[in-house]
Order: C-alpha cells, then sequence, then structure tokens
C-alpha cells in the first residue's frame, strides 16, 4: 500500500502506517499509525452500536 496522507514537519510525504519519517527518520504523528486509525474505527463502531441499540 502507498498511500501519503500526512507530511512530517520536513515536509516529507509519509506513508501512511510508518512510525517514523522515511527521510529524517523523526517519529511521525499518531495519525499517521495503523493502530490509532485501528482504534478510532472500533471507538466509532462501539459508538455506533450503542446509538442503535438504544
Ligand atoms: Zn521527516
Amino acid at each position: 500500500m502507498n498511500v501519503r496522507l500526512f507530511q512530517c514537519s520536513c515536509n516529507y510525504h509519509l506513508r501512511f502506517g510508518a512510525s517514523s519519517c522515511s527521510y529524517c527518520f523523526k517519529p511521525t504523528p499518531i495519525w499517521n499509525r495503523y493502530g490509532f486509525t485501528i482504534g478510532m474505527v472500533a471507538v466509532l463502531a462501539v459508538v455506533l452500536a450503542l446509538v442503535f441499540s438504544a
């Protein structure tokens, strides 16, 4: 997968899911990580389930 949604502070386009910039090797923002995205989807799913079960 070659999705580049976010930029590093060095303006390099980060590969989505990368935990560090492949140009300057700084850690990427949390929202660039797969784990964060999966967590957000899980939270949304739980919220939607609660809304529709009420
Ligand atoms: Zn960088």
